[in-house]
């Protein structure tokens, strides 16, 4: 910002970062917006790369961080515009917006009160067009204008007006609120691939559980996962009710550790019960046996629900494998719990297998075995596997629980 000024350009702090600041919490990265046109920006920084092709901003790498280095843009008008290269669909839906403004015209255009306060770091001063302090102040998450129009233009809104709810503990403002149910069907519109970024920041961002909880709540939820609505809506052996809250619970807590989290657990667990519902058709109905019909539900629920939020492929193929190892769990004589201990996604997939039994569907006693397993050592491994054996002996029955729809 410094070298903004000096060559004569606004420089200011906006959106997340100048909002998570005021609030006294560390902002995730740092948005700079000046007058200055990206040209103007690649000269005055060395380590500066032009991105994007149609709205241009630059990067600017400071140390090991990159700084976005944006200019000015202008608030949406209605229609299409060649000139200023607008697209607007006829449902009022923003395609391109590319247009330079002026600093009130880049407040106007963003999503909410509290998104966007600028900050002056030279002199230490706040630029509120819009009421974004009072409504930090307050806790409150307000559309900028108009409510129904702003969702329209970019229906993710209604999913970002959640996410900051949930993440600042805000409430939503109440005529932005009202919105949210009677327009939640226009997430059906937006692309899919920008769905499954949206999914990221809506449950990686350590807030799940109670993101989850308001997306229902706003009827939001069955646009982004239909088939698991349908599942939690049926109850069938309340798994599902208990089996994603948990998770989600899980996966904030992780993240408040600083453990990594995966999109591919997320969507085994998600998918899990759906994925139940499709095997059990597909061997009733269609009389596979159980391995096709595994492979069959497998590649219907994921291509169903990739309809609505994408899965990039890496993803897809990891939520199998977490999947298909579930059953190498009750599998535990010889040597096969020590090749599956070994295996790369063993981690993953015994993550999940605790979950299972926090939920009743597997018995906790079977986690609490591999648990163990991990924990010593070989020879005390090995002890267990004969110790299983024998009491299988003894009782002339294998130490599994049969599953539950097998
Ligand atoms: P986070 O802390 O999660 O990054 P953020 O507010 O910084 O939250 P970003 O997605 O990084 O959110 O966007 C940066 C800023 O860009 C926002 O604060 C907002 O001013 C503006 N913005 C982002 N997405 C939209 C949108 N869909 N519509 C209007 N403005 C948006
Ligand atoms: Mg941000």
């Amino acid at each position: 910002m410094n070298t903004l000024k000096h060559a004569g350009f606004a420089g200011y702090l906006v959106g997340g970062c100048v909002r998570d600041l005021m609030l006294g919490r560390e902002p995730k990265d740092f948005d700079v917006v000046t007058d200055a046109r990206p040209e103007d920006i690649r000269k005055l920084f060395r380590n500066a790369r032009l991105i994007g092709r149609r709205f241009r901003l630059a990067h600017v790498r400071f140390g090991r961080d990159i700084i976005e280095v944006a200019t000015f843009r202008a608030m949406p008008r209605t229609g299409n515009d060649e000139e200023t290269d607008r697209q607007m669909t006829a449902e009022g839906r923003i395609l391109r917006d590319n247009v330079f403004g002026s600093q009130q015209e880049d407040a106007l255009r963003r999503d909410f009160t509290v998104n966007a306060l600028y900050y002056d770091v030279l002199d230490y001063s706040v630029i509120d067009y819009v009421g974004g302090v009072e409504d930090l102040k307050q806790g409150l998450v307000r559309v900028i204008g108009d409510p129904s129009t702003r969702f329209r233009e970019d229906p993710v809104r209604l999913l970002r007006a959640v996410r900051f709810c949930a993440k600042l503990g805000f409430k939503i403002e109440p005529l932005t609120e009202a919105q949210l149910p009677v327009l939640a069907h226009l997430l059906g519109d937006v692309p899919p691939a920008r769905m499954f970024e949206e999914v990221l920041k809506l449950f990686h961002g350590g807030a799940a559980l109670e993101t989850y909880e308001l997306l229902r709540k706003y009827d939001l939820w069955r646009y982004l996962f239909p088939l698991t609505e349908e599942a939690l809506a049926s109850e069938e052996g309340g798994y599902p009710r208990t089996l994603v809250p948990l998770a989600l619970a899980n996966t904030d807590q992780r993240i408040a550790q600083g453990k990594p989290v995966t999109p591919a657990f997320l969507f085994a667990v998600l998918l899990w019960q759906p994925l139940h519902t499709a095997i059990a058709y597909h061997t009733a109905q269609q009389g596979h046996p159980r391995p096709e019909a595994m492979r069959l539900a497998m590649a219907s629920v994921l291509s169903q629900q990739a309809e609505h939020v994408a899965i990039p492929r890496r993803i897809a193929m990891l939520v199998r494998e977490i999947w298909m190892l579930q059953s190498k769990f009750t599998r535990r004589a010889g040597n096969q719990p020590f090749r599956f201990l070994q295996s790369e996604r063993f981690r993953a997939a015994y993550d999940f297998l605790l979950l299972r039994t926090e939920t009743g569907e597997e018995e906790r006693d079977l986690g609490d075995w591999w648990t163990r397993f991990q924990e010593v050592e070989d020879p005390e491994r090995r002890a267990m596997v004969r110790q299983l054996s024998r009491a299988s002996t003894a009782s002339h029955q294998r130490p599994r629980r049969r599953r539950r729809r097998s």
